[in-house]
This record gives C-alpha cells, structure tokens and sequence, in this order.
C-alpha cells in the first residue's frame, strides 16, 4: 500500500474512525466563542446520559490529554489519603492504576487476579471483610490487556453494601459495553474520546458524583490535572481552564451524533459483537488460538496465544506476521500479558464485519507466505 493510504487500525486505541469524524477536524474553533461553548456543553452532556449520570446528580468532566490523565485525575480526585484504595487488577491498566497511586502517594492494596479471568467477587467480598476498610474500590471495566469483561455492576452491589465508593476505568468499553452510574451508584467513571466512542485521541473524560467532586477540593497536587478546579470551569462559565483540544472536541461531537445514528451503544455493540464473532472464528480457522474463554471476552479486543516456535508453525513470527498484514493494510497489536507471549486484534471502531473478513483473507496470505 502506499504511504498516503491509511491502514485499518484493528488496534483498540487510537482506532479507524468514519470519514465524517474526521471531517468534523476541518476547521478551527475560537476556544472562548460561543459555538465552542456550545459544542462542549453538548458533548458534556451527551456524556453523561452515555453514562447514565443524571446531571441532578453527577457532571461530565472533560480533561486535557489520553485516557490516563483522566484516569490520573479521578485518582487524584477520589482515592482518599487516610485509607487504601482496593485496586482490582487483573492486567496492566489495573497495575497502571497503581502506578499512579503510588507517584501520588496514596495508599493502596493489591486484589490480584489471573490476567485471563474477571475478577473474583468472592475475593472482594473477603477484602472488603477482611482488615482495615478500604477508602475506595478501583476496577477496569474491560481489562484491555486482554478484552476480559470485569462485573462491574456485581461489585457496585458489593461496594454499596460495605459503603465503600466505586471508581471505574471505563476507557475501553465507553459507548459501548453497558453503564449505569445512577443504577449502580458509581462515585467516578474514567473514559476517553477515541475507544468505542469513535472520536479521536486527545480528550480523556470524567464523569463523577457532584457531591464526591465537592468534597475533593484541594486534593489533587498537580494543577493541570485538578478535576474539581476542571470542573469549575465549566460550571461557572462553560469555559475550558487551559487551552481545549478544539478538533477533538469537534470530532467527538460528530462521533456522538455518529453513535446515536447508529442506535446507541446497543447497537454499536452488537456491530463489535459481530465482529468478535467473525474474527474468532476465521482465527481458529487459521490455525490460532485465543487466550480468554468466549464467556469472559468483551467484544473490545481478542488476544490470542503467540505461536512463535510451536509445532506446526514453522517459520512464524510476531514481527513478520505484523509487517506482512501492515502491508496489506491492516496494524494489529503485540501482546500486553505478563505471563503467555501473545497478540491482540481490536473490534472497535469504524469496522464491519466486511473489514474482518478482509484482514482474514489477508491473514491467510501472509500465513502462506511464511512457510519455509
Ligand atoms: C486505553 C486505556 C486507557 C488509557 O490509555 P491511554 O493510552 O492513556 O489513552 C486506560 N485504561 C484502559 C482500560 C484502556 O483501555
């Protein structure tokens, strides 16, 4: 292909985006007029309805940057300073999480899980049980590590039992995979622009409890990642504290009107779903073989085992299997799990079962074309 034809990116982040998502970047936007005030209400509030966030009660925070500096601040927000955060970790954006708690200098505890399974309710209902009281329960919605589906919703019920509050990663499932703040009484939502709401890089979101948000004033020690000093912004003058992401606000506003066109995240998860489908199929076919029980894989991301130097695959290698579909037009993922080598395929974005079906042609190709 040549330089200028854009690839399909099956890859769960940044991902293909329609062409009208793209065109919405075609002009520039004054950050303090009122077009771009509106645009951003807009999008602030077609966030929270995506999150089942009434805005009697809970506000969409908009943040400067990738999907970890939200996630940054609404850690640095709500994981309190006296009690440990109860981090359930069952791959790399879990740990991540740590990461941050640790450079914030807060207090956290580890419920580790297998990279390959969601996580255990029983072991939370221990932790919860078991020892001091957690002053926050922290999960990843889909694991993208490995496109394992954690029950939020069953830990939600877990957490309002024990009156504990519940932060979510949502990034990669949001717009997509159900959520329901109100119904599960959720204090704070991580998500982002691109991932299954289809805008581009560039934006992360929060969506939070108003009441928690005003109990969290002065806590953050970093100025650009202050949610509560974020959200004042917003709510006294619509306007954004630092220079906004004009285009990718823009872009998201058109990718929201794109979701809603399509029939919601129902229906946007049903086109991944069927995606998912295909593209599980036509890898066994080829001869793959995915990491996660069907019952436990989102259709976010699949990951399969990376066959380099099993029988019967002769002359396989991640890296030339990765450069032959690139060439071919489609980028995939290398693996993230820290025990089983392995690589990742995405089903999000703007792709059909039709492109599936084409990278599996070109899989097949390639595949062929490696055989000693
Ligand atoms: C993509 C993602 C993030 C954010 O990653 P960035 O590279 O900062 O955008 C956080 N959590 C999960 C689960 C993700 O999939």
């Amino acid at each position: 292909m040549s330089d200028t034809a854009a690839p399909l990116l099956l890859t769960p982040g940044p991902l293909t985006v329609s062409d009208r998502v793209r065109a919405a970047m075609m002009r520039d936007w004054g950050s303090r007029d009122e077009a771009f005030l509106a645009l951003t209400a807009r999008v602030r509030a077609e966030v929270s309805a995506l999150a089942g966030a009434d805005p009697d009660r809970f506000v969409t925070v908009p943040m400067q940057g990738s999907g970890t500096f939200a996630v940054e601040a609404m850690l640095a927000a709500f994981a309190p300073m006296d009690a440990p955060t109860l981090i359930c970790e069952n791959g790399a954006y879990g740990r991540r999480m740590a990461d941050i708690l640790r450079r914030l200098g807060r207090p956290y505890r580890m419920l580790h899980g297998p990279e390959t399974e969601p996580t255990d309710l029983d072991a939370v209902a221990r932790a919860l049980a078991d020892g001091p009281k957690p002053g926050c329960i922290a999960v990843v919605q889909c694991e993208t590590t490995t496109g394992c589906l954690n029950p939020v919703s069953q830990i939600a019920a877990l957490a309002r039992e024990a009156g504990v509050p519940l932060l979510v990663d949502a990034m990669s499932g949001f717009g997509g995979l159900p959520l329901d703040m109100a119904a599960d009484g959720l204090t704070a939502v991580a998500a982002s622009s691109n991932k299954c709401l289809q805008g581009v890089p560039g934006l992360g979101l929060v969506v939070c409890d108003r009441a928690a948000l005003a109990d969290a004033a002065d806590r953050a020690p970093s100025l650009s990642l202050d949610l509560v000093d974020q959200a004042r912004g917003f709510e006294a003058t619509g306007e954004w504290r630092f220079t906004p992401p004009t285009h990718v606000v823009a872009a998201l506003a058109e990718a929201l009107d794109e979701l809603a066109e399509e029939g919601g995240p129902t229906a946007r998860l049903a086109r991944y779903g069927a995606n998912l489908t295909r593209l599980l199929a036509g890898m066994r076919d080829l001869g793959f073989r995915p990491l996660l029980a069907a019952e436990n894989q989102a259709p976010i991301i699949a990951t399969f085992a990376d066959p380099s130097g099993e029988e019967g695959w002769p002359g396989f290698s991640f890296a030339r299997f990765y450069g032959g579909l690139k060439d071919r037009g489609f980028v995939i993922y290398p693996g993230k799990l820290t025990q089983a080598a392995s690589f990742r395929v995405g089903c999000i974005g703007a792709i059909t079962p039709a492109d599936i079906d084409a990278f599996l042609i070109a899989a097949r190709d390639v595949l062929d074309g490696m055989r000693p």
